[in-house]
């Protein structure tokens, strides 16, 4: 009975050992309260050494004016890059400019950003550092743990540093972590290890779990061999949430791997997660099979803002708990399951709350566990008080201590400022707001609590398929096997008259094998379409708005519900990858409903301006017949826009899609066929490049929506303003054409950044994609840098056969690109030095992955698109002489900037004239209503699809003025 009503107070996890006493819920809350003020007392009147002195007298300040806590935050970020006095000080003065802030505390921090006395800052910063991070040498090792056994406590060592992205970057973080493991052997304690699984390799993929498993495995075994040595608990640390999944299957797989008890392993669970319970349950059956006792360290969780903007971006369900009171309730209730459960699980509490930790000491009492059986975790540096109170009370404490370079560190720097100063925080309103007691020790509850934060603002798209999880990736999986069960696939040509020539359809990864056949139509079967298209347009025209829409509004609901099909051959036809192919189907559907609702922001009559004695107003009229011509290298996403302005605004449609992307087209006209759109009206046309070309010359073509090479865009649009005598009308183009886009990267970058966004935006899709990087132009300074870490972080991408999912990069479309882009690599070859080349498998259209440095502006690389995966670095000298170069072309469709600099941003936004600019992340992957796409110069006609002014130019507008005055009077 006592372990039921446990099991239902604490979350109803797993079964209790049966010994504790009955669980009388007040009577726990009043020993709660008891030991929270004894604690408090105990702490007394303590600030802990952040809040005391430089450091305090910095983040008092940053709490008064959020302006200078942003701009102070922003530029201990950067600082780490920042090399000279002069650097330091600009930046310093440059975010000090975006602040309110004033009285005495700006003045000396514009002290500070003067040149000569920029140490000043950085020694500060340093400082601040040093109460959080210990230097990476056996001997500052020593000292702190040394000063930590007079507490007395314990601890556990995280080597804290730069992101890992390339496999040689893993191999150094397993080098220190040895290092660190072999220096707390020697001091003769049980060495405590927080280790990140992600650290482990350059790429940790859910998608490719095999391969991640492998890599981490490798890299771990040897760490696991030294801690079965010392008898070290190795903890893993949670990260991301879409991580989460695979952090945590692999290491329940680690147990199995390493039964040696010798070994100890712990992980570390989150608060903020409501799922963390599942997971708790999962530990547990994980420990009675494998006969271990596994440590749980009990967090709240450290990515709350990131984790609600990233699921708001992607679409996804917010993964947190959205209250900070939610959130120290489910603490609350989780350290009392993993207490009620420490015969089986090792639960560290950590936490800086002062009631969270009376919760887990009550806890602890009243359960009477022995000292071995659980601990409390702080963090090095904070709450020092809090710390020693819990000493004094017989708690068995262990402090994180992370370790590592005090420059490097400062992301984890910034992590403990922004804790210590966000208003919810425990640290800010015991020490700084001066909040009671009673405020501090109330129980957590959501009618006292802040108030919920507002819910993220998130886009109306079709929400991305998350594929770390496993059951979206079985789901995937099975849509793959039922679209090749049903291959090869046809495409007819109905009411063709005689043989049509056929076109094979063929698996970019395996040449060989052919998906379907095209029947192609030839000139005068897309005259009769036209003829068709035509007679239909009156009518068509005539229907009601809310009609047209409601087609496009079925066909985008059918298309959503279908889209693991469509993705799945688009992954065979066109080799997407599986997150880049649901991209695209995703990326259709969001058009789809985007028009349709902008349709009916167009739609009716409108009164242009009051204007006495007339009534003036005006109307968009569809043009007539819209011919649209697309690529393949979007080949749902594309065809589905330029065709879903068309028919929302009236027109009737002819799709002429590319020759590889037929299948899909052809299921995607089938598709609008049974939403309802009228044959007739919207039709499609299997053809090649010269019956496309005669359909543009048609006289009775109004509208041609193009996307694709910009010689090909340039050769419409002078077809089609070339008139013929049977042409009535000017024909309106509307011209999406190629890009060479740059990347520039500045000297105070965030590397870690910027080498994952380069590399994203140059490979992805094999750089198959008008938006992406072909030029990097790196600031001299980090130049070299930049390229070493960008040649080792591109040596750990993946490429094969997009259908297996675990590759991420796959072929080229056709021979003739793969030909076309191994052509310019012997180009790049002549021009400029090969930095690196990666390996692609024998059989289908692969290019193998190049970087080029010492590329100069006149060089052919530096000027031609190449749609391959070919990225061509080159060296300014300074950012202005980058944003020079990345403006010396012909195209301007995309570019980047990945600086932390405020004037340089400033002047990339105003001067880096692209139509879509990138401040900070990758440079692909724009989403429909959110980013507008498109560009000008040779890269297009300047109007941004997924925008608010695409529509209209498939239609034209039409004013009536009427005079109201009649005699005199006005009715
Ligand atoms: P492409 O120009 O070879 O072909 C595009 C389409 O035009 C195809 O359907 C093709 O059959 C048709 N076509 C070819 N010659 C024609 C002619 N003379 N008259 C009428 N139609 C003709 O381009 P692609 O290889 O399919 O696509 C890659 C190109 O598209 C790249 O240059 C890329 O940058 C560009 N692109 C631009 C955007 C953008 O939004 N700006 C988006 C995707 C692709």
């Amino acid at each position: 009975m006592a372990t039921e009503r446990l099991a239902t107070e604490f979350g109803g996890i797993g079964e209790t050992n049966g010994r504790v006493p009955a669980f009388d819920s007040r009577a726990f809350e009043v020993e709660t309260q008891a030991i929270g003020r004894r604690l408090y007392a105990a702490a007394g009147s303590h600030k802990p050494r952040l809040y005391q002195g430089v450091s305090g007298w910095l983040l008092r300040g940053t709490m008064e004016d959020a302006s200078l806590r942003t701009a102070l935050f922003e530029f201990v970020d950067a600082l780490p890059q920042l090399a000279s006095q002069r650097d330091i000080a600009e930046h310093l003065a440059a975010y000090l400019t975006s602040t309110q802030a004033g009285g005495w505390r700006k003045f000396l921090l514009r002290l500070a950003a003067n040149p000569g006395l920029a140490w000043l800052a950085r020694a500060a910063v340093r400082r601040l550092a040093d109460q959080f991070l210990v230097a990476e040498t056996p001997g500052a090792l020593d000292l702190a743990a040394t000063r930590l056994a007079c507490v007395p406590a314990l601890l556990a060592v995280d080597a804290v540093g730069e992101a890992v992205l390339s496999e040689a970057e893993a191999a150094r973080y397993l080098d220190r972590n040895r290092a660190i493991l072999g220096w707390l052997a020697q001091r003769g304690q049980t060495p405590h290890l927080s280790l990140k699984l992600t650290g482990l390799t350059g790429v940790f993929d859910p998608l490719d779990r095999r391969g991640t498993r492998q890599r981490v495995f490798q890299r771990v075994a040897p760490l696991i061999v030294e801690a079965c040595r010392c008898h070290a608990m190795l903890t893993v640390d949670m990260e991301h949430y879409e991580l989460k999944p695979l952090i945590l299957d692999l290491f329940l797989e680690m147990l199995e791997a390493w039964p040696d008890p010798a070994w100890q392993p712990g992980i570390a669970l989150q608060a903020y997660l409501p799922e963390t319970e599942r997971d708790v349950e999962r530990l547990l059956a994980a420990a009675q099979r494998y006969g271990r006792r596994i440590g749980v360290r009990l967090v709240k969780g450290a990515y709350w803002d990131q984790e609600a903007a990233w699921a708001a971006q992607r679409g996804w369900p917010r993964p947190t708990l959205t209250e900070k009171a939610a959130t120290d309730a489910h603490f609350e209730r989780l350290a009392g399951s993993l207490l009620a459960h420490a015969d089986t699980l090792h639960p560290a509490i950590a936490s800086h709350n002062l009631r969270s930790q009376a919760v887990a000491l009550a806890q602890a009492r009243r359960l009477g566990l022995p000292p071995d059986r659980w601990e409390a975790q702080m963090l090095l540096g904070m709450a020092e008080p809090l710390r020693d109170a819990l000493a004094a009370a017989g708690a068995p404490l262990r402090i994180y201590v992370p370790i590592g370079d005090p420059v490097i560190g400062m992301a984890y720097l910034i992590r403990r400022l922004l804790e210590n100063t966000a208003s919810t925080s425990i640290l800010r309103q015991s020490y700084i707001a001066g909040a009671g007691l009673d405020t501090l020790l109330a129980a957590p509850s959501l009618a006292r609590g802040q108030a919920a934060p507002a819910a993220v603002k998130a886009p109306a798209n079709l929400p991305l398929i998350d594929f770390s999880r496993p059951e979206e990736q079985a789901s995937f999986a099975a849509a793959l096997q039922d679209i090749r069960a049903a291959l090869p696939q046809r495409v007819p040509l109905p009411g063709a008259v005689g043989i049509p020539s056929v076109h094979a359809i063929r698996n970019p990864a395996q040449p060989a094998e052919i998906l379907g056949e095209a029947a192609l139509a030839d000139t005068a079967y897309a005259d009769g379409l036209v003829d068709r298209a035509v007679a239909a347009f009156p009518q068509w025209r005539s229907q009601p708005v809310p009609q047209r829409v409601q087609l496009l509004r079925r066909a985008s609901d059918q298309l959503a519900l279908r889209r693991r099909e469509f993705a799945a051959l688009e992954v065979l036809s066109v080799a997407k990858n599986w997150r880049e192919a649901d991209a695209d189907v995703a990326e259709a559907v969001d058009f789809l409903r985007y028009y349709a609702n902008e349709m009916e922001r167009c739609a009716g009559w409108r009164e242009t301006v009051g204007f006495p004695g007339e009534q003036n107003r005006m109307r968009y009229e569809p043009r007539g017949l819209a011919l649209i011509v697309a690529p393949w290298n979007f080949p749902l996403a594309i065809l589905a826009g330029m065709t879903a302005a068309a028919l929302a605004a009236g027109n009737c449609a002819i799709m002429k899609p590319a020759l590889p992307g037929l299948l899909l087209a052809e299921e995607f006209h089938r598709l609008l066929l049974a939403a309802g759109f009228p044959g007739e009206v919207c039709q499609l046309l299997p053809a090649d490049a010269d019956v496309a070309a005669h359909l543009v010359a048609h006289p009775c073509v109004q509208v041609i929506a193009f996307t694709g090479s910009h010689q090909v865009g340039l050769s419409i649009l002078q077809a089609a303003h070339t008139a013929t005598a049977a042409q009535t009308h000017v024909k309106q183009v509307i011209c999406e054409m190629g890009g060479k886009n740059a990347i520039i990267v500045d000297r105070d970058a965030d590397l870690d950044e910027a080498v994952a966004g380069i590399l994203a935006s140059a490979f992805g899709y094999a750089g198959q994609k008008c938006s992406a990087c072909s030029r990097v132009i790196a600031v001299d300074e980090v130049h070299d840098r930049l390229l070493a870490r960008l040649a080792d972080a591109a040596a750990a991408l993946s490429w094969g056969a997009p259908e297996d999912g675990t590759c991420a990069h796959g072929p080229l479309i056709s021979e003739a690109a793969r030909d076309k882009a191994l052509a310019y690599i012997e180009i790049g070859r002549a021009e400029g030095r090969l930095v690196w080349q990666g390996k692609v498998p024998e059989t289908g259209w692969y290019v193998p992955p190049t970087l080029f440095a010492g590329i100069k502006p006149e060089h052919r690389l530096a000027r031609e698109e190449i749609f391959g995966p070919v990225l061509a670095a080159m060296r300014a000298e300074n950012f202005a002489a980058a944003l020079a170069l990345a403006q010396d072309c012909d195209y301007a469709l995309t570019g980047g900037v990945y600086s932390r600099f405020p004037p340089h941003l400033a002047l990339a936004q105003n001067s880096f004239s692209v139509g879509n600019l990138y401040l900070n992340r990758k440079i692909t992957g724009a989403r429909v209503g959110v980013q507008p796409f498109g560009g000008f110069n040779l890269s297009g006609t300047g109007v941004q699809a997924g925008g608010p002014d695409y529509l209209k130019q498939f239609m034209w507008s039409r004013v009536v003025s009427a005079n109201t005055i009649r005699h005199g009077f006005i009715p």
